[in-house]
């Protein structure tokens, strides 16, 4: 594989191929940009099809990571890291306290926390090797799971986003969530105290029932969800899901959700503008999670990640009014102001 010719490659500082035969492990680690501070990100644990696989998906989500660090205004860079091992089969503890001793080799420059194919437990047997690791038990000095944050996060900046477009509250308005795990459950959770009309859909329907009972929704089948006729559509399931073959069908004029990599393509930030709809950065909205595990590492008190959490509708609505002002999309105005605080002498 060549890392400095990969298209995911984005002059990142550091990337790491580290290895234990003795348990198994082989991982890579990207460190994107330590510019505003230790790079923090998901150790992500998967069945990579090979190295190359690995390596451009940890240098991708490591270059997100900074983006979305820089906008939540967290004094972080942004890193990643990938095992190369199926999480069900091949996963043991000896080598997630490998891959501790991995990140301590990096002194501090990448901080770790839980991602796909990983969990609480992996990051408390990391943390046997290394300090660098957060998202542990509470048992453990962590903070648990983050995901109530980033729920409300979300339904923070929805509820900014409602108020700037159609000039109302969330009382009434009409919601579709896709996916009930666990952001997308809290959001309904928040959004029906707030009064919303609900119309939920996931691949699990004893989840779509149990909220049909919770908060009165209504069920849709989860292809119908995108073109479901609403205000409001909060993807809090997969990423990917607007391209140029769905965008036409979209249903509501506000988009957002937790969902990451909601945009298949940059492209599509400019359909859905023409399309009218008002997109809200999903790793803008989505950073209550992050703001969360940032706090241990950054010695953050409660009251301080939740200012910096109360914060994220006040970003939206600057990104929203910006774009409203240059035609640019709202994506390309969010990447112009992360890039203007960890990278101000690019511009
Ligand atoms: P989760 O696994 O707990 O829940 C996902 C839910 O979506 C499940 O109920 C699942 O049945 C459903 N689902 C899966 N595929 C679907 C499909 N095609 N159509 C409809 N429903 C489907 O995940 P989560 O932690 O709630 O995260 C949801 C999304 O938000 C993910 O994209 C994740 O990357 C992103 N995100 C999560 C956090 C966090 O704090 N958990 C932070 C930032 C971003």
């Amino acid at each position: 594989m060549h890392v400095f010719d990969s298209p995911d490659f984005d002059d990142h500082e550091q990337v790491i191929f580290a290895s234990d035969a003795a348990t198994g492990l082989r991982a890579v680690i990207a460190v994107h940009s330590t510019a505003l501070g230790p790079a923090l990100g998901g150790c992500r644990i998967h069945a990579y099809a090979d190295e190359a696989d690995a390596a451009r998906d940890a240098l991708r989500l490591s270059r997100g990571m900074t983006y979305k660090a820089a906008l939540a205004g967290l004094a972080l860079g942004g890193g990643k890291s990938v095992v190369l091992a199926d999480p069900a089969r091949d996963k043991t503890p000896a080598m997630m306290r490998a891959m501790g001793r991995a990140v301590e080799r990096l002194s501090g420059r990448y901080i770790a926390a839980e991602d796909m194919g990983a969990t609480v437990a992996d990051m408390d047997a990391m943390a046997d090797e290394t300090a660098h690791v957060t998202g542990r038990s509470p048992e453990r000095g962590g903070v648990g799971d983050p995901s109530p944050w980033t729920a409300r996060g979300v339904f923070l900046c929805l509820e900014a986003a409602v108020r700037l477009r159609l000039g109302r509250g969330l009382a009434g308005a009409r919601v579709c969530v896709k996916g009930l795990g666990s952001v997308g459950w809290k959001l309904a959770e928040a959004l029906h105290g707030a009064g919303a009309a609900l119309t939920v859909a996931d691949i699990r329907d004893d989840v779509a029932a149990r909220a049909a009972g919770a908060f009165g929704a209504a069920v849709i089948p989860v292809e119908a969800a995108l073109a479901a006729e609403v205000d409001v559509y909060a993807p809090c399931a997969m990423g990917g899901e607007f391209n140029i073959d769905t965008i036409p069908a979209l249903g509501a004029q506000i988009i957002c959700g937790a969902a990451n990599n909601q945009l298949a393509e940059a492209a599509d930030g400019g359909r859905l503008a023409a399309r009218g709809a008002l997109y809200c950065p999903d790793y803008l909205v989505n950073a209550g999670g992050l703001i969360r595990v940032a706090q241990p590492p950054l010695g953050m008190d409660e009251g301080a990640a939740l200012a910096r959490l109360e914060a994220l509708p006040r970003t939206l609505e600057t990104v929203l009014a910006e774009s409203a002002r240059s035609g640019a999309t709202p994506a390309e105005v969010a990447d112009a102001l992360a890039r203007r605080r960890f990278a101000p002498a690019a511009g």
